[in-house]
């Protein structure tokens, strides 16, 4: 690598490394993008086995990866290997962090549901009094929002709602409904709930990745050099200044240790890795808050019910398929009394297969009733809004290493009594509209997975007017270090019922724009 000084170094190529690197290098400044993982071709790397040619027949093997509950034999090469790179967690309060250390992070993998969020997450103490004020609100955002649906061609139906804001959508033909997908729409909105349909990333050529759809336009400036293997460990300052000057970063193969310089720092590790960096460099925490306020999504809580004129293959054509979205509907209005604050939506999908753990039967009585059951389902499944709260948090655990010598992280995330009310209402409700349906229950529970576990983990660096009360202002830039900036996910003051990942891109986008416009000016 040149000894030349770049300038901005960004750490991390996914989706917030690659969006901050798209917008600086169009406008003309020179970055190095820094990534702990191998670049990968999805055509040659993945290879097609059959069940019976692997040990444990497709399932995960046992103590490989614990925490990835998503993990089997099939996918199990893709995920951060929790031996090589451990975290620690109270036994009694597990964790779930699911990473990938690739070139282009998870945007090689995720499931693209792509919502904007609304004034209800932004300004949730005004709203609902809890939680805390983005200092930014979704009209400072809505046109980045919208840049970024264009750029990652997503795809919905406009509803004209405040609380589930529209976005530059691509038409999306969603086809008529199947019956059983209009009558759960009627009993849903029949309760006053807006029934709407999954927004998702089309991308371009099958992928909407960072790879496809960010680093190419960025490579084709001439201003952008990525290196992948390179294991970022610290940022290193001027003494003088006090300003970061680059960053120490060791060869994921050799384990030697090399030093780039750079004028300004962007980090894009994704939330948690952002903040272990942080943390092991000792910066940008004069507030006390680096760490703090982690949150994600509540998922697990599901209910299924069988459709009975569709049992035993007998479903009449057009009876069955498709999927209806209730964005949140829970505390939208003032005075609503509930036992639990902020909300959740809710997917309904119709036509699934029942699973063996519904039916208390074995070998070919079991096999019966799958087949009895099999397309005949509607699955009710639960995205929840956890709360932000000051006790969840991570550290560094000076006493455990990763394979290249660098303290790990702690996690300590639990849930709250908010949680569990709101996960047993989202049960009730979703029992309560199958049945009203005329559907049979075959399975209820109010039990969810793990913090961490949605893969939307967010927080840890949040946002905020306040130095003394957030880690990075309304820019995503270092209240204490001026040319240092997170990207990712971890400047979130709430986390929304909302898959967080567009959110994460306007903000990265508009950071980014903030950011050469202010070294245009020469104040950075
Ligand atoms: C299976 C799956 C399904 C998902 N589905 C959805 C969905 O439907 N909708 C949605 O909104 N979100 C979804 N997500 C979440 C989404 O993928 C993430 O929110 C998003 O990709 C995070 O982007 P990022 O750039 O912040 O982080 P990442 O994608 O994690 O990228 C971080 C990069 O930093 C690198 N890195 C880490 N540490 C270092 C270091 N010390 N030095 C150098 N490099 C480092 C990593 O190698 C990685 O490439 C899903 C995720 C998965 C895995």
């Amino acid at each position: 690598m040149p000894k030349q000084e770049f300038d901005v170094l960004i750490v991390g190529s996914g989706h917030s490394g690659g969006m901050a690197a798209q917008v600086l290098t169009q406008k003309g400044i020179s970055c190095l993008m820094l990534d702990a993982g191998p670049e990968v071709n999805l055509a040659t790397n993945r290879v097609s086995k059959n069940p019976w040619e692997l040990p444990y027949r497709g399932m995960n093997k046992p103590g490989r990866l614990p925490h990835v509950v998503q993990a089997n034999e099939f996918n199990a090469n893709q995920w951060v290997d929790e031996k090589e790179i451990p975290y620690t967690h109270d036994p009694a309060s597990p964790y779930n962090w699911v990473r990938v250390r690739m070139l282009g992070g998870r945007s090689l993998f995720w499931g693209r549901q792509s919502f904007r969020m609304s004034d209800w997450e932004f300004k949730s103490l005004d709203k609902e009094g809890v939680g805390d004020n983005w200092p930014i609100s979704h009209a400072d955002l809505d046109p980045f929002y919208s840049k970024v649906e264009g750029i990652f061609r997503v795809s919905g139906r406009k509803e004209g709602k405040a609380h589930f804001p529209d976005g530059n959508f691509l038409d999306a033909d969603y086809g008529p409904d199947s019956t059983t997908v209009k009558k759960i729409t009627e009993i849903a909105q029949g309760r006053g709930y807006l029934v709407s349909k999954i927004r998702a990333s089309n991308g371009r050529n099958g992928q909407a990745s960072s790879v496809n759809l960010l680093l190419p336009e960025a490579m084709a400036t001439g201003k952008l050099q990525i290196v992948p293997n390179a294991i970022v460990r610290e940022l290193t300052v001027d003494k003088n200044t006090g300003k970061v000057n680059g960053a120490n970063f060791l060869d994921r193969h050799s384990k030697q240790e090399l030093h780039v310089k750079a004028r300004v720092v962007v980090l894009a590790a994704g939330s948690l890795e952002s903040v272990r960096l942080l943390m092991n460099s000792g910066l940008a925490n004069s507030s006390g808050m680096l760490g703090r306020y982690i949150i994600d999504q509540l998922y697990g809580v599901q209910v299924v019910a069988s459709v009975p004129e569709a049992r035993g293959g007998s479903a009449a054509e057009g009876l069955m398929g498709g999927t209806a979205l209730l964005p949140r509907f829970r505390n939208l209005q003032k005075g609503e009394k509930n036992n639990f604050s902020k909300g959740y939506g809710m997917m309904i999908a119709s036509g699934g297969a029942a699973q063996p753990g519904f039916f208390a039967d074995y070998g070919e009585s079991l096999q019966k009733k799958l087949d009895f059951h099999s397309g005949a389902c509607m699955t009710a499944s639960i995205y929840g809004e956890r709360l932000p709260r000051f006790e969840n948090h991570v550290r560094i655990n000076k006493l455990v290493k990763d394979a290249w010598g660098i303290p790990v992280l702690h996690a300590e995330v639990k849930d709250s009594a908010n949680e569990h009310n709101m996960a047993k209402d989202a049960a009730d409700t979703a029992e309560d509209m199958l049945k009203a349906a005329g559907w049979d229950i075959l399975s209820k529970t109010d039990k969810f997975h793990p913090p961490g576990y949605s893969i939307h983990e967010v927080g840890g660096a949040r946002m905020g007017d306040d130095p003394k009360k957030s880690v990075l202002n309304k820019w995503n830039q270092s209240h204490d270090v001026k040319n240092l900036f997170q990207v990712d996910g971890g400047c979130f003051v709430t986390c929304g019922w909302q898959n967080t990942t567009l959110t994460m891109m306007a903000l990265a986008m508009r950071s980014a724009e903030y950011l050469a416009e202010q070294m245009k000016t020469g104040v950075i």
